[in-house]
């Protein structure tokens, strides 16, 4: 066989797993460019899963979304969402097709690593005035200090009033920070485990340090809670009803010489909430029922009340079931058997720096497209919501007959580590699932980086998934 036969041939029979900008003419590179531009936008305004609910809303009711509770009965072509304590959402179009016939699912999280403020969070130390924090997610502590903060969350009263903050991402706002040890004096702690090289309790944030001018004991402290009675009409027990999370003080951006990168905080997995929420707004008049999750406290196992561990998702499928007036008992296990979905979420993309970590010919390539996930789970697939071999064909089909650039990976090397999504929750319902996001690097960290092509080519991808599936 000749040179080029032999080339032919491969090329026929190959997984021909290539960089996704090769193929792109200009007018669609333009087009993935453009669409970032709305992402990085988005993510400037919605750094927590409260902000997140909030924007995510704003672009539904834009569209023609109505809250549910302003229908009393659904058709065909409605457009409703829920919204489960400002910090989880379900969007959904209703299908053509009867809901017993099943749902297009795509669920991606709202919530990312981040420090939140401890319950009794200020004191004061050698006349500097501190927050207390408490990570949230799994974080690597030393990429939290030296870096700016700001403050967002929310401050409860008892008479039921919410004061909303945000504070340190205007250019006028003052910043926060947590501070680490000068190299000079260092010594013990480089020697250190880089897991304990700055240990939780030392994650204080420093918030002042000019005494209040009379004669009291802890006139920092005092200093402080008077500037937050005047700001927000609080005292010191007020804080005990806050929810005050510290993210990255630094804007979302476009990233490298070509533009081809976004980095910025929280990307895992608002990527994906942004992805598939633009998607949802394409969509009109499904063959079957499309639903789209933006669900609450991935990062610490979904527990709680706005985690899709709750039987709150259920209970927004069954009020579809009653508006439509078609529920009859045992319909909802029926829907769920008969539904499939994409549980939106990230993936580990390979890093050359850290490839040791990673199986070349089985991870994630920024630039190749979407990832899926068949399995993800840990030391011999334990805890893994492991996809079946016909659904990754039926989105395969999708993806190919589309035109989606998609690979399918898995999380690092056999026994390195691992991890989960929502993926098994749904899982457990009778849903047939597969992990479906954006490749990243730098996962958890303050500032973490993805491909424009592969967050354009999952937006294309759910959009193509709620339309064929
Ligand atoms: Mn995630
Ligand atoms: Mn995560």
């Amino acid at each position: 066989m000749d040179k080029k036969e032999a080339e032919d041939l491969k090329k026929k029979l190959f997984n021909n797993r290539e960089n996704g900008w090769k193929s792109k003419s200009d007018e669609q590179k333009n087009e993935i460019l453009n669409y970032a531009k709305g992402y990085i936008d988005y993510m400037n305004y919605s750094k927590t899963e409260r902000e997140i609910i909030s924007s995510s809303k704003k672009i539904a009711d834009e569209h023609g979304f109505k809250d549910i509770s302003s229908y009393d009965n659904l058709k065909s072509g409605d457009k409703v969402y829920y919204i489960n304590r400002d910090k989880s959402m379900y969007l959904a179009v209703i299908g053509k097709q009867p809901m017993e016939n099943g749902l297009n699912i795509i669920g991606s999280h709202a919530d990312s690593p981040r420090l939140d403020l401890k319950p009794n969070p200020l004191y004061e130390d050698a006349e500097f005035a501190y927050f207390k924090t408490h990570y949230y997610g799994g974080i690597k502590k030393y990429q939290w200090t030296t870096i700016p903060l700001a403050i967002h969350g929310v401050i409860v009263k008892t008479n039921g009033e919410k004061i909303t903050v945000n504070i340190g991402e205007n250019i006028d706002d003052p910043i926060f920070t947590i501070t680490d040890l000068l190299p000079h004096l260092a010594q013990d702690q480089m020697k250190k485990k880089a897991a304990d090289v700055i240990e939780g309790e030392d994650l204080n944030l420093l918030i002042g340090s000019i005494p209040f001018d009379g004669d009291v004991s802890e006139k920092v402290k005092l200093n402080i809670l008077n500037i937050l009675n005047e700001r927000y009409g609080i005292t010191e027990v007020d804080l005990l009803s806050s929810e005050l999370e510290l993210v990255p003080a630094m804007p979302c951006r476009s990233m490298g010489f070509d533009n081809s990168m976004v980095a910025g905080y929280g990307q895992d997995d608002k990527i994906c909430v942004y992805s598939s929420l633009t998607a949802l707004m394409n969509v009109e008049n499904p063959e079957k029922t499309a639903i789209c999750i933006i669900a609450d406290k991935e990062e610490i196992g979904s527990m709680g009340n706005t985690g899709m561990e709750s039987h709150v998702f259920d209970t927004f499928i069954s009020e579809l079931l009653n508006k439509m007036e078609v529920n009859r008992p045992n319909l909802l296990d029926k829907v769920f058997c008969n539904s499939k979905m994409l549980s939106a979420d990230v993936d580990a993309g390979l890093d050359p720096i850290y490839a040791s970590v990673s199986e070349r010919n089985n991870s994630a390539h920024l630039g190749r497209g979407i990832g899926l996930n068949k399995y993800t789970g840990a030391r011999g697939k334990s805890g893994a919501s492991d996809a079946n071999a016909e659904f990754v064909a039926e989105v395969r089909k999708i993806f190919e007959e589309n035109n989606i650039r998609y690979q399918i990976s898995e999380l690092g090397k056999v026994d390195v580590g691992g991890g989960g999504t929502i993926a098994y929750i749904l899982a457990n319902k009778g849903i047939d699932v597969i992990d479906c996001g954006v490749p990243v690097l730098s996962m958890h960290s303050p500032y973490e980086v993805t491909s424009k092509l592969d967050l354009y080519e999952a937006h294309r991808g759910y959009e193509a998934f709620w339309k064929n599936a």
